[in-house]
């Protein structure tokens, strides 16, 4: 790391991040610790959506707050599950308080414009149950918070135009074909492209929930549908549709920070 980010919260000194407030909204971003296939690391789904808020924060006035990079746990059919070595979760109530706190500690100091940018599916509803917690205990004025997840942002006809060979759905898309692409764009040295081959043992999933989770559920990779298709170029095209997109969001939820 070189050089101070403005960007970031943690690289503020507590003047200056007094100085942002109100002045900028506020992005968590939202991940999880998870297996990723052979070819990317446990840190994906956190990755992913602090370095589209980096981005975000060069389009409309943000600061990036230091994400939370433990999620809620890992379900087969969306996820690959629980049983793969490093992936490390937390009971939903956990990240509720996680998030409750998080809200409720920004809304104590003043700030008013809150944004949450998640990157792991299975968050978002107690992801929403945190931020209902927090605001339950405020005025309605005192604080909005946008909740966002990345993936709801992508068209369906970039989908179609990117991967012409068929994109899987959003739940198989664990470690697919978008999720590699934007890290070959952003952290091209944590993909280990020659791996994407191991991914191949594909087989269908339940699409019903079993506990305890029985072991050989899911393809012995990890990955719920293969990767090739991806590219770097692709991940730069998806990262600037979506920064496009969110940037959109926060200046028609946000209007008094547009610059
Ligand atoms: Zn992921
Ligand atoms: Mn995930």
């Amino acid at each position: 790391m070189t050089g101070r980010d403005l960007r970031r919260m943690d690289h503020l000194t507590w003047p200056e991040f007094h100085e942002r407030l109100n002045q900028a909204v506020f992005i968590l971003p939202l991940g999880a610790t998870e297996q990723h296939g052979y070819h990317m690391p446990l840190g994906v789904d956190v990755f992913l959506p602090l370095h589209l808020a980096l981005r975000i924060a060069d389009a409309f006035p943000a600061v990036v707050a230091p994400p939370l990079a433990y999620g809620y746990k890992s379900q087969p059919k969306s996820g690959g599950g629980g049983l793969f070595p490093g992936t490390t979760s937390l009971d939903g109530s956990t990240l509720t308080a996680s998030v409750r706190d998080f809200v409720r500690e920004l809304s104590r100091q003043g700030q008013q414009s809150i944004v949450i940018l998640n990157g792991h599916m299975e968050n978002s509803l107690f992801a929403s149950e945190g931020v209902d917690l927090a605001l339950r205990e405020m005025p309605a004025h005192e604080v909005k918070v946008v909740s966002i997840n990345w993936w709801e942002h992508v068209a369906d006809d970039l989908l179609d135009r990117l991967f012409p060979e068929g994109f899987p759905g959003w739940e198989a898309e664990h470690a697919g074909l978008t999720e590699t692409a934007m890290m070959m764009h952003f952290l091209p040295d944590l993909v280990v492209a020659d791996r994407l081959e191991a991914n191949e043992d594909q087989k269908p999933i339940p699409q019903y929930a079993i506990a305890p989770e029985p072991p050989g559920l899911v393809p012995a990779s990890g990955v719920l549908h293969q990767a090739h298709g991806a590219s770097a170029e692709k991940g730069a095209v998806l990262a600037d549709v979506l920064v496009d997109e969110i940037a959109q969001i926060l200046r028609t939820e946000f209007p008094a920070l547009a610059r």
